[in-house]
């Protein structure tokens, strides 16, 4: 393998940044750590004083402290990064983009290094990823040249490629429906519990509803498209399924176009293996909740959105917390059958 050589999904090629034409921009209600030596060489920077003042206005500190986690990026009163103006970012402006933290300069990249073969993809709370992924048949990834200054390149472990290359087999299959080859994968993590879970009488309305009224409380940004499906379902199963139809009506390839976007997720988060501090089988409940949210807000959402564009942003707001936020780790806590998550 040539040092500079990516596996990568065709997307990524074409990547590139809407600035001011981004209509959810990521400079917005993001809570962005950066690290301590990035944060010393912005506050010593000789700069004009419009971005001096703004850079002393730009970072608060984390309740806990650490050398890549030594201040956090934070909002003036629009929710908006302080050093953010008219889609574009001053500090970049100013003194360059090597200048930036890396975390903004890369995003919404992430680069992983895999036995022993480099690969790149982008994250799906990125509207831009989203809309390339809408466009894209299949995520296909090839080989390729790439000049990246990352220095933060995850490891992915033997053990790990192994399943991720099994979960690729299974979405390959495309004679089944994206809910059977996820229950497929469900069953490869952690079969016992998944069957146990299957089996209970909860109602899956109730409990995405639930779900999203816990979730909604910590993460802002999915608060109006929780909100307006929540209003739209609470006791109405009878309405959900009718506006499920007429989804299925108005996007009929919802089903490859939310397969990528899981199996993109499941990439970028090295699915099962998300979070630390849970035990790893229990990564099937996150998947399950990945699909359930994401079909009863999309179906809730487009119900009085029905543009593609209002398709894309529900989709995105869902993985700004899907793969940038303990997101495994709470469903793991807050529900307790999520494979009925499944049945939505
Ligand atoms: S969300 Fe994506 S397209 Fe929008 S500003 Fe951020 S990187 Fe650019």
């Amino acid at each position: 393998m040539k040092n500079n050589e990516w596996l990568v999904p065709d997307y990524f090629k074409k990547f590139s940044c809407k600035t001011d034409k981004c209509r959810s921009t990521c400079c917005s209600r993001w809570r962005i750590p950066v690290s301590k030596a990035a944060y010393e060489r912005i506050i010593t920077a000789d700069c004009s004083d419009e971005l001096s003042k703004r850079i002393s206005l730009g970072f608060k500190e984390p309740e806990i402290i650490s050398e890549e986690r030594y201040r956090l990026i934070d909002f003036n009163w629009l929710g908006e990064c302080q050093l953010y103006q008219d889609g574009l970012c001053l500090l970049h402006k100013e003194k360059g983009e090597q200048f930036i933290p890396e975390i903004c300069r890369l995003f919404p990249r992430s680069y992983k290094r895999i036995n022993d073969q480099n690969m790149a993809i982008c994250s799906n709370a990125c509207e831009r990823t989203v809309e390339l992924i809408y466009d894209s048949e299949n995520l296909n990834l090839t080989k390729t040249e790439l000049n990246t200054s990352a220095n933060n390149i995850s490891t992915v472990s033997q053990e790990d490629v192994e399943m991720i290359l099994k979960f690729q087999k299974i979405f390959s299959d495309k004679t089944n429906s994206l809910s059977h080859n996820i229950e497929k994968v469900c069953l490869l993590v952690n079969e016992e519990a998944f069957k146990h879970d299957s089996l209970q009488a909860d109602d899956p309305i109730q409990m995405a509803i639930e779900v999203l009224e816990t979730l909604v409380n910590r993460f802002s940004i999915l608060s109006d498209y929780a909100e307006t499906v929540i209003n739209r379902y609470r006791n109405n199963e009878v309405l959900y399924r009718r506006d499920c139809v007429a989804f299925e009506e108005r996007f009929p390839d919802w089903m490859r176009f939310f397969e990528n976007l899981i199996n993109n997720s499941m990439m970028y988060e090295n699915f099962p293996f998300v979070d630390s501090r849970f035990d790893k089988t229990d990564a099937y409940k996150g998947l399950c909740a990945t699909y359930g949210l994401l079909r009863f807000l999309c179906v809730g959402y487009t119900s009085q959105h029905p543009l593609k564009e209002d398709l894309i942003d529900v989709c995105a707001a869902l993985f700004h917390l899907v793969d940038h936020s303990p997101f495994y780790y709470n469903i793991n806590v807050i529900v307790k059958y999520p494979a009925l998550l499944l049945k939505l």
